[in-house]
C-alpha cells in the first residue's frame, strides 16, 4: 500500500476486504478471541505467532487503523494509543528509564510539556529544553551520554513554531539516538517527518485526523531505520532480553522495522493499558479517509484568515508561517511546501480585556480549547487555560494577554473573515 500516492492509502490503506468480506472496515467490538487448543494461544502469548488474544494489548479495528497511518508516514509499524498523551509518553518511555535524559525543543504542546518535564522528571527521566530554532552548536551541547532521544513537533502546538527536522535529525544521529517528532498538525499529507531523517512520529489523532471532534486517541508510527544494536548499551529494553516476555530480545527477534512497536504494544500496552477503543479507531478511519481533502481546506482558510488579520489595525501580530514575513516563512517551504495546517495565532491590541470582548462577539467561531476540527473555534489563554497567570507571567512565558489561537475548520474562508471583522470592528 505504500507505493501508492498518500491520497490513496488515506482512502483505502490499512485494509483490503476479501471476497464477499465488508467494503469498510469492521468493528471488532470483542476484548478477547477463542482458540482451539492451549498451544494455539500460548504461541500468540509468546509472540511466537501473530493474532490477538486480548484487546489490552491488540485489536484488529486499530490494527487495520493503525497500519493506514504507518503506510501515510512511510514508516514500517504502527499502533494507536487512547490519547495523544499516552502516544508521546510510550514512545519516549519505551527508550527511557530511571537515570536517562532526553534533550527536547522547548516549542512543543503544554501537555507534552508538562509529561516531560514534570512527570517523567519524576520517574528519573531529565530533560533539557532547547530553542525550536537553537543553532547546531546549541542542540549539541545539550546533549549528555545518558540522553536517549531528541523530541520535537512540526508545526508547534500553539507557539506554531516549524521544526527544522534535518537538523534535529543529524544531531540526534551524530549522538546516537532517536528523533521522535510529533506530526500532529501537519498531518501526513503535509509533511512526513521519516523522509527527512526523524525515526519514531506521534500524533494526537483527536486533531486532523480524526477531524470532527469526535474521539480523543493517538498513534505512534516507527520509521525503523535506527538501528538499536548499533547502540546495544544505551537501549537495554530493546537489545537485551526481557524477562518480563519469556526472554525475549526486541531488537534481534523483531529487526529494524518491528522491534519498537513491538516492545511499545507488548510491554508498554500489557502494563499500563491505554488502548484505543475499536469504536474510536472506527470514527479516526472515517477521519482518515478525507484528510488529504479537508487538510487542503484548512490551510486555505488559515492562509485566507492570516492575510485578513495582518492587515488590521486592532491586530499587533500574526503567526502564521504561510506569511512571507514569518519567521518560520523559509523552513515552511521547505518542509511544508503543500501548506501548514489551519491554526493561525495572532495578539490583539488591548490585552485581556480586548480579547474577551473580541471572542465574546464572534458569531460563527467558537470559544473550545479544542483545534483542528471541521468548525473553527478559538482560544484566548490568558482567560481561560492560563487565567491564574499574571500579565508579568503570562509576559515571561511568552504569552501575551491579547494572544488569541484560531482554528480555521472548514466553512467558507469569506465567512470566518466577516465573522473576525465584525468581532474587530466591536472594539
Ligand atoms: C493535543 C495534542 C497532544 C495531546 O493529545 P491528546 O489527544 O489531547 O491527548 C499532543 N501533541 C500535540 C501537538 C497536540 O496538539
Amino acid at each position: 500500500m505504500s507505493s501508492y500516492n498518500t491520497e490513496t492509502i488515506c482512502v483505502q490503506g490499512g485494509y483490503k476486504p476479501g471476497n464477499g468480506e465488508p467494503r469498510q472496515i469492521p468493528i471488532i467490538q470483542s476484548t478477547t478471541f477463542k482458540y482451539d487448543t492451549g498451544a494455539d494461544m500460548g504461541a500468540l502469548v509468546a509472540l511466537e505467532a501473530s493474532g490477538y488474544f486480548y484487546t489490552r494489548l491488540q485489536n484488529p479495528t486499530n490494527d487495520m487503523v493503525a497500519a493506514k497511518i504507518a503506510a501515510l508516514e512511510g514508516g514500517t509499524a504502527g499502533m494507536l494509543t487512547s490519547s495523544g498523551q499516552a502516544a508521546n509518553f510510550f514512545a519516549l518511555f519505551n527508550i527511557c528509564q530511571c537515570g536517562d535524559h532526553i534533550v527536547s525543543s522547548s516549542s512543543i504542546y503544554g501537555g507534552t510539556f508538562n509529561l516531560i518535564s514534570v512527570t517523567m522528571a519524576k520517574m528519573g527521566i531529565e530533560v533539557t529544553f532547547v530553542p525550536s530554532g537553537c543553532t547546531e552548536e546549541e542542540l549539541d551541547a545539550a546533549f549528555r551520554p545518558n540522553t536517549k532521544a531528541l523530541f520535537g513537533e512540526t508545526i508547534a502546538n500553539p507557539a506554531l513554531t516549524v521544526l527544522d527536522i534535518e537538523l534535529f535529525a543529524r544531531v540526534a544521529h551524530k549522538h546516537g539516538v532517536p528523533l521522535i517528532v510529533d506530526n500532529t498538525f501537519a498531518t501526513p499529507v503535509n509533511c512526513r517527518p521519516i523522509e527527512w531523517g526523524a525515526d519514531i512520529v506521534t500524533h494526537s489523532t483527536t486533531k486532523y485526523m480524526d477531524g470532527h471532534g469526535t474521539a480523543v486517541g493517538g498513534a505512534i508510527v516507527d520509521g525503523g531505520k535506527f538501528d538499536w544494536m548499533a547502540h546495544k548499551e544505551k537501549y537495554p529494553g530493546l537489545t537485551t532480553p526481557d524477562e518480563s516476555y519469556h526472554g525475549i530480545t526486541y531488537a534481534e527477534k523483531f529487526g529494524l522495522g518491528g522491534a519498537f512497536i513491538t516492545k511499545c504494544t507488548a510491554q508498554l500496552m500489557r502494563d499500563f493499558g491505554s488502548i484505543q477503543s475499536p469504536q474510536h479507531a472506527f470514527y479516526l478511519n472515517l477521519g482518515l479517509e478525507s484528510l488529504h481533502v479537508r487538510m487542503a481546506k484548512h490551510c486555505e482558510n488559515g492562509q485566507a484568515v492570516a492575510e485578513f488579520l495582518q492587515g488590521q489595525p486592532q491586530v499587533r501580530n500574526v503567526s502564521y508561517c504561510g506569511l512571507p514575513g514569518d519567521p518560520y516563512h523559509e523552513l515552511a517551504k521547505k518542509y511544508l511546501p503543500k501548506g501548514s495546517c489551519g491554526v493561525v495565532s495572532f495578539e490583539i491590541r488591548g490585552g485581556r480585556a480586548a480579547a474577551e470582548k473580541f471572542m465574546n462577539s464572534l458569531k460563527l467561531i467558537a470559544i473550545e480549547t479544542h483545534v483542528a476540527d471541521a468548525r473553527s473555534c478559538c482560544l484566548n489563554p490568558a482567560t481561560t487555560t492560563h487565567r491564574q497567570m499574571t500579565e508579568e507571567q503570562l509576559a515571561a512565558a511568552g504569552i501575551p494577554a491579547g494572544l488569541i489561537r484560531v482554528s480555521c475548520g472548514l466553512e467558507a474562508a469569506e465567512d470566518l473573515v466577516a465573522d473576525l471583522r465584525q468581532a474587530l470592528g466591536q472594539l
